[in-house]
């Protein structure tokens, strides 16, 4: 018997925050302007704690550095990956993130590239991803005279949506939107429009408009239309939403018992949907999971929707 280690999630207030992680997931949030739940993180600035086990009461990032046994073979100072969810109330800062080069060099840090699965949205609900101009001048031009209507690339969304969002794609989740987030384990965002929101004592956020300039890819990298490969469960579907260099993520939408097998340094398991038995443990939505190298499979029971993010 390996390890599942249950996680203790961070919650963040932010400016465009709501209270859908209490009302749908029954999280104890600190105030109805709660924006993120870093529901497994071993990063600094929201290092979940261990809820279980001989490992109770550690963070992550703990583990990580005195029991890197239990993850595999891998490399590197740092736990690699974050699972947040993401209620925006309001719209979010249009933003980028720097890729690991460039955030090693400015920040010090791991670069950022991300992907969201919609778990909710609102009818009409937007997003921003990628923008119009062909040159940097153009880029820069639009930035300087504050023509974000005819910069942005924005689309509505529906549940079920699934973005990859590599680090350099100017975006912006937008209000309305609940969202699942599984990215590199960074923080570092580089924001270029808040639409000179205020905040309670009168203060717009701060940008980082040069940066925003440096990392942003122009033109925007075409996305194709997606089409994600469905695999058969004894009992439901498995649906793979992505596999890149940085993480994969895979949707199991379950409806009775299946044994999935754990052949990676490990597995970031969120439920979405649902309740059931994750080997002798009765799970439930919103509960988060790390299912460590040493072991090799679980078994679910349950009509559930599970994520899990691997490397
Ligand atoms: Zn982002």
């Amino acid at each position: 018997m390996g390890h599942i280690l249950k996680i203790q999630p961070v919650f963040k207030e932010m400016i465009w925050g709501g209270h859908k992680l209490r009302d749908i997931y029954g999280y104890n949030i600190p105030s109805s302007q709660t924006g993120e739940c870093w529901a497994i993180s071993g990063h600094k600035n929201g290092d979940c704690l261990i809820k279980n086990g001989e490992y109770q009461g550690k963070t992550v990032s703990w583990l990580f550095e005195n029991h890197k046994e239990l993850f595999g073979t891998i490399e590197g100072d740092q736990f690699p990956l974050l699972v947040k969810i993401i209620d925006a109330k309001n719209d979010l800062s249009v933003q980028v993130h720097p890729d690991n080069n460039y955030a090693k060099i400015h920040e010090n840090s791991l670069g950022k590239t991300e992907c969201w699965y919609v778990l909710q949205a609102d009818e009409g609900t937007k997003m921003v991803m990628g923008h119009h101009a062909q040159t940097k001048s153009d880029f820069i031009k639009a930035i300087e005279s504050d023509d974000y209507d005819h910069l942005l690339n924005t689309f509505e969304i529906n549940k079920g949506d699934f973005f990859y969002i590599p680090s350099g794609t100017l975006h912006a989740i937008c209000s309305g939107s609940l969202i699942y987030e599984a990215q590199q384990s960074s923080d570092i965002t580089y924001r270029v429009y808040d639409y000179h929101r205020k905040d309670k004592e009168g203060h717009e956020r701060q940008l980082h408009v040069k940066q925003s300039i440096d990392v942003t890819t122009v033109p925007s990298m075409h996305q194709d239309s997606k089409v994600f490969v469905n695999t058969h469960l004894d009992h439901g579907t498995k649906t793979r939403y992505v596999e890149s260099e940085f993480f994969i993520v895979d949707c199991y939408r379950m409806n009775g018992k299946n044994t999935i097998v754990n052949n990676k340094p490990f597995q970031l398991v969120s439920i979405l949907e649902g309740e059931g038995i994750m080997d002798d443990q009765v799970i439930k939505k919103g509960d988060h999971f790390i299912v460590c190298s040493d072991q090799d499979a679980v078994t679910y029971d349950g009509y559930m929707t599970i994520m899990i993010t691997t490397l």
